[in-house]
């Protein structure tokens, strides 16, 4: 190897970005060579290094970004506990197909049913499978919403949110809003309807939307753009937090 040579390359591949190669090109080489590879094998071989590297570091990044309150998958959902959401149902969901489409899914139900767990979850496999995914929930929301004209994290975060494929917006209803706080949320749902994504946790029915938003109308322009496009469970069942209550007593 000659070492003026191969740092030579190592400034070309820096200014192609190709920095996984860059970086650990002389471990890259020393197989090579003992191995023998063909140039065309040694080429296959250093470009899926870099791609497989640069695939990953975009993985956490969007995994990073998604903000999931939790890392649960679908797989440490136990159906045989929910049954009123089946595992036929949610597998269904798993090619992701609807994000694709921009259906919305809506999880309604009680605390501890496991809303929000099938939310991160199939968020989750929305980030692995290369989407832009934002994690977010109703009071943080209204809260990113109000601050969005002052404050840059706020405008990041918003920006975030319209740009992403998938929102996940966690337990709406939970708080009562006003009025201007319920226009801002009609505006955020007008904009990203049929464009984007929406999966809503609530433990509110439609019929209780319009009290905790304070206006019928509004209310119903929001609901007509989520329900349109969308996928709706029913969630129903104990708590999993209380039937799986952690206790510090032994004996
Ligand atoms: P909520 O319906 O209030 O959003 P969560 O989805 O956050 O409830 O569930 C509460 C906790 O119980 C989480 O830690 C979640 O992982 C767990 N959990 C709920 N339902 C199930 C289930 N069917 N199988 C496994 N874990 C569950
Ligand atoms: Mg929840």
């Amino acid at each position: 190897m000659k070492t003026g040579q191969v740092q030579e390359v190592k400034v070309i591949l820096g200014e192609l970005k190709l920095t996984t190669i860059r970086d650990s090109l002389e471990e890259f080489l020393k197989p090579a060579i003992l191995e023998n590879l063909s140039c065309l094998d040694f080429l296959h071989r250093l470009l899926k290094k870099e791609v497989t590297a640069r695939n990953a570091k975009s993985l956490e990044k969007r995994m990073k970004q998604a903000a999931f309150p939790y890392q649960k998958t679908i797989e440490e959902f136990d159906f045989g506990f929910q049954v009123s959401v089946t595992r036929r149902q949610i597998q269904q969901l798993l090619d992701l197909h609807w994000v694709e489409k921009a259906f919305n899914l809506l999880f309604l139900g009680p605390p501890g049913v496991g809303k929000t767990h099938l939310a991160v979850g199939l968020g989750i496999r929305a980030v692995e499978l290369g989407y832009h995914v934002s994690f977010i929930t109703m009071d943080e929301l209204m809260r990113t919403l109000k601050t969005a004209e002052i404050l840059a994290k706020s405008k990041r975060r918003l920006k975030q949110i319209t740009t992403a494929d998938l929102v996940i917006i966690d337990e709406v209803g939970f708080l009562p809003i006003s009025r201007p706080e319920a226009n801002l949320f009609f505006q955020l749902v007008s904009k990203l309807y049929q464009n984007t994504s929406i999966i809503i946790t609530s433990n509110k029915g439609f019929d209780e939307w319009p009290e905790f938003l304070g206006d019928p109308v509004i209310a119903t322009a929001i609901l007509d753009r989520l329900v349109h496009n969308s996928e709706l469970f029913n969630m129903t069942g104990d708590s999993y937090r209380l039937k799986h209550r952690n206790t510090i007593l032994c004996g």
